[in-house]
């Protein structure tokens, strides 16, 4: 909710970026966004797409021949985390859409749910945490449980007071309003857990943004800030213009790192973009060479060296070590 302060006040709608009269060919309604036709019919989960990470796309093969992603402890929090953010959103957008203008306060009433909000995160990856916490010795393990917990508190603290704030703001913008619905409109077009599908693309179904802000697809990172992180948000905007067939111009990468050191999530790389035809096309071809690698599921090796697979799940399956 960072980004509110950009709305237009006249016509409410997404400001500077928005406002930019994009000429983009690639929309996802557009068949020249399809695959090429022998690929058609071929599908693959968006977060597979879009994740760069293997200089050959061995992943994609590993995938579609069965082989299970390890699971590891980032990926533990990082679904935690993801999900943290979800709940926040959500329960910000129900007290929004349910009480009267003069009786909103997001602050307080978050507040006194926070501890189950936590729980409630924590817990819907239990069967994770139960594989991933015998990687771990008893101490380790401890710190790493209370490592989270302190995460999940600097997250909340940072979104519902940013939020809250925001609302407020907003509030004070509407002395003469007494229902909820222009405030609505203003503050609460926030949506999570929205489904679209977007199969002609080459997409599984359904594929669902972490949030969406009027016209802005968003999507949440907490690893270590990769380039390629752009074309989740490319194949976001593709998958709601397919299904919508309505334009998605732009895009937030909210990128949050957890320092342990520092009281506030740093959002250093979070970035908003205009999701222009580079950006697509980048997105695009690599999407065709990952649904031909599944379609004719042929290994397309290993490279060089492991100096890129540092930090891959899969390098002991394809290293030995
Ligand atoms: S270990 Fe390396 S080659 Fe294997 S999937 Fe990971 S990045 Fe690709």
């Amino acid at each position: 909710m960072f980004f509110i302060p950009i709305l237009d006040r006249t016509t409410n709608q997404l400001g500077t970026l928005a406002q930019n009269k994009l000429e983009i060919i690639l929309r996802g309604y557009e068949r020249k966004s399809y695959p090429n036709s022998d690929l058609l019919g071929t599908h693959l989960p968006v977060n597979l797409l879009a994740y760069n990470f293997c200089k050959t796309q061995r992943d994609v093969y590993l995938y579609i021949t069965g082989e299970v992603l390890p699971e590891s402890w980032d990926r533990y929090q990082g679904r935690v985390v993801h999900y943290f953010y979800e709940i926040i959103y959500n329960k910000i957008r129900e007290i929004i859409t349910t009480s009267s203008i003069d009786k909103i306060n997001i602050f307080d009433s978050l507040l006194t749910e926070r501890d189950s909000l936590k729980q409630n995160a924590i817990k819907k990856y239990s069967g994770v945490y139960n594989k991933v916490k015998g990687m771990y010795g008893t101490g380790d393990l401890k710190k790493k449980n209370d490592d989270l917990a302190e995460n999940l508190d600097k997250i909340f603290r940072f979104e519902v007071s940013l939020c809250s704030s925001l609302v407020n703001f907003e509030i004070s913008r509407l002395y003469n309003q007494t229902g909820g619905d222009s405030l609505l409109q203003k503050a609460a077009a926030l949506h999570v857990g929205q489904q679209f599908a977007a199969s002609p693309l080459g997409f599984s179904d359904p594929v669902s943004p972490d949030f969406i802000y009027k016209q802005a697809v968003g999507d949440v990172k907490t690893g270590e800030w990769q380039e390629y992180y752009q074309h989740t948000i490319a194949a976001y905007a593709l998958a709601v213009e397919n299904h919508l067939r309505e334009d998605v111009n732009c895009g937030v990468i909210l990128h949050v790192n957890l320092d342990q050191s520092r009281k506030v999530p740093i959002c250093e790389k979070t970035e908003f973009i205009n999701i222009d035809d580079t950006i697509r096309r980048k997105f695009l071809i690599i999407r065709d060479q990952k649904l031909y690698i599944a379609k004719y599921q042929n290994d397309p090796g290993l490279p060089e060296d492991d100096s890129g697979c540092v930090g891959c799940n899969h390098h002991e399956k394809c290293w030995g070590v």
